[in-house]
C-alpha cells in the first residue's frame, strides 16, 4: 500500500510522545514540580482517532485514518496545526500536540495545545482528492473544532488551500467562522505575514542567538534541512541577513556550495519543479551529510527525530536552530550538550507561526485587519521577550536552552492550572 507508515518514513523511529515527556520531566525535576502538574501535562485531554471513507477518483473507496489530540486547554482553546503524511500516527500527533502547549505557554499567547493529521501520501493525491478527504475530516472533528475550543492550522502537508475548505465546510454547519482555522487565504480572512511567520520568527530567534553568542552574520554559514514553507523562507530571510546558506535538502536529497547557494533561485526552482531534485545550483549531498557539515548554523526544517543518538556525535555546527518541531530526539540533548552546540529549541524557534496565527484569530474576532508592518510589529517584540527570559533562564539554572523554554512554559501552566481550583 502506497502510504504504508512503517517503510517510509526516512526518518529513525524513535517515540517523539517520549521525546516529549523526557524533557517535562528533566524540567519538572528541576523546579520541583508538584506531582499533579506533572499527571496533568503528562497525558493529553483528549485524543480522538477518526476513519473517513473517501471516494478516490478512480471510483473506488479508501478509507483515511486521522487524527485529532487535544493536548491542554487549561490556557485557553486548543491550538495547532494538520499534518499530512505517510507516517503520521498517534504518538506524533500526541507529541506534537504537547509541544503545542508549552510553545503557546512560553510567548503567552491565551491558547492550549492541540494537533491534527491524516496518514497519508499528499504527493499521490489529487486536489479533487485532498478536498473530499479535507472535508470528511472536518464533518468528522466538527464537534472538536471551533473558535473557542479547538483552532488548527497548516503543519507539514497542508497549507492555506487545505484551511480554506476547512472553514468552509465548518462554515456551511455552523454558519460564517472565520476564527475556526488559522492559516487560511488572504482572501477568506487570513493574515497578512502568516505564510512567512514561521521562517521569519526562525530567522529573528538565529539572529538573536548569534548576538549572544558575539557572532558576526556576515561571518556565519548555514545549512538548512527541509525547503517547504518553514525552511525555504528561513533560508531565504537568513541569507537576507547576511549569513551564508551553503546547503539546502529537502526529501529528494541535498545541495552543498561552500561559496553559497541561492536560495531565491532554489526557490524558484521547487516552484516549478515540485521538489529541489534535478536543481543544479550546488553538489548534491544527502540529507545524512548536510547535517554533519561544518557551518555554524544548522536549521533542521523537516521532521521528528533526524538527530538521534546515532548520528549527533558527527554534528559540527555551533548553534542548532530547530525550525521542525521535535527534530532532536531526547536521548541525543546530551551528546550535543556535551559538544557545546547551543541548541534553540523548537517551541521557541518556531513559535512565530503560532504567534501570527493568534493575531489572524483576533482579526477574524474582531473584523478589523493588520498591515504586514503592523504584524510583525506585534510579533517582534513577543519573540524578543520569549528569547531573553528563557536565555536567562538557562543561565540561571545552568541548563540547555531547551530545558529553559521547558522550564519557563511549565512555570506558566502550572499557575494556570493552580488558579482554576480544583476540578
Ligand atoms: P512543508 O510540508 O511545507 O515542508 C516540509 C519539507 O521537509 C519539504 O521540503 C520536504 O521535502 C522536506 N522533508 C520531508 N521529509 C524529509 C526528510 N526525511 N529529509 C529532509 N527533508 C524532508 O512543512 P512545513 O510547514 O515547512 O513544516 C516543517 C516543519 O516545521 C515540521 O516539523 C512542522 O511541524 C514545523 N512547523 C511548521 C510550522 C508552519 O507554520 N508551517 C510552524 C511551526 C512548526
Amino acid at each position: 500500500m502506497a502510504e504504508a507508515k512503517a517503510n517510509l518514513k526516512q526518518a529513525e523511529k524513535h517515540s517523539a510522545y517520549e521525546s516529549f515527556l523526557a524533557r517535562l520531566n528533566e524540567a519538572a525535576d528541576m523546579t520541583s514540580l508538584d506531582q499533579r502538574f506533572r499527571d496533568i501535562l503528562s497525558v493529553p485531554e483528549r485524543v480522538v482517532t477518526v476513519n473517513l471513507p473517501v471516494k478516490l477518483d478512480d471510483g473506488t473507496t479508501r478509507v483515511f485514518e486521522g487524527y485529532r489530540v487535544v493536548h491542554s486547554s487549561v490556557m485557553g482553546p486548543a491550538k495547532g496545526g494538520i499534518r499530512y503524511a505517510p507516517f503520521v500516527d498517534l504518538d506524533e500527533v500526541k507529541a506534537l500536540a504537547g509541544w503545542m502547549t508549552l510553545k503557546c505557554a512560553l510567548v503567552g499567547l491565551p491558547y492550549g495545545g492541540a494537533k491534527g493529521g491524516i496518514t497519508l501520501n499528499p504527493k499521490i493525491r489529487s486536489v479533487d482528492e485532498l478536498e473530499r478527504i479535507t472535508r470528511a475530516y472536518t464533518r468528522a472533528l466538527k464537534d472538536v473544532f471551533g473558535e473557542d475550543s479547538d483552532i488548527p492550522a497548516p503543519d507539514m502537508g497542508t497549507s492555506q488551500r487545505e484551511m480554506a475548505w476547512i472553514f468552509h465546510e465548518y462554515s456551511r454547519i455552523y454558519g460564517y467562522t472565520p476564527g475556526v482555522v488559522t492559516g487560511k487565504p488572504l482572501h477568506l480572512g487570513g493574515s497578512k505575514g502568516r505564510i512567512p511567520a514561521t521562517g521569519w520568527g526562525v530567522m529573528r530567534n538565529t539572529m538573536m542567538a548569534l548576538a549572544e553568542m558575539k557572532m558576526d552574520p556576515h561571518n556565519t554559514t548555514c545549512a538548512v534541512q527541509g525547503f517547504g514553507n518553514v525552511g525555504s523562507w528561513a533560508a531565504k530571510l537568513l541569507q537576507d541577513e547576511g549569513l551564508k546558506i551553503i546547503a539546502i535538502s529537502d526529501h529528494t536529497g541535498g545541495y552543498h556550495r561552500q561559496e553559497g547557494i541561492d536560495v531565491r533561485e532554489a526557490v524558484k526552482y521547487t516552484k516549478k519543479n515540485g521538489s529541489l531534485e534535478g536543481f543544479s545550483g550546488g553538489k548534491r549531498i544527502s540529507n545524512g551529510e548536510l547535517l554533519a557539515l561544518d557551518v555554524d548554523v544548522l536549521v533542521p526544517a523537516a521532521i521528528e527525530n533526524v538527530i538521534t543518538e546515532s548520528n549527533a556525535e558527527f554534528l559540527q555546527a555551533r548553534i542548532i536552530v530547530e525550525g521542525a518541531n521535535g527534530p532532536i530526539s531526547a536521548n541525543a540533548d546530551s551528546i550535543l550538550d556535551e559538544k557545546g552546540i547551543l541548541i534553540i529549541p523548537d517551541i521557541l524557534a518556531n513559535s512565530g507561526g503560532v504567534i501570527v496565527s493568534y493575531f489572524e484569530w483576533v482579526q477574524n474576532r474582531r473584523g478589523h485587519y493588520y498591515s504586514e508592518e503592523e504584524i510583525q510589529a506585534k510579533t517582534a517584540p513577543i519573540l524578543s521577550d520569549a528569547f531573553h527570559r528563557v536565555w536567562n533562564t538557562h543561565v540561571e539554572y545552568k541548563c540547555s536552552m531547551r530545558i529553559a523554554a521547558y522550564i519557563e512554559a511549565i512555570q506558566r501552566l502550572a499557575t494556570g492550572i493552580d488558579l482554576e481550583g480544583n476540578f
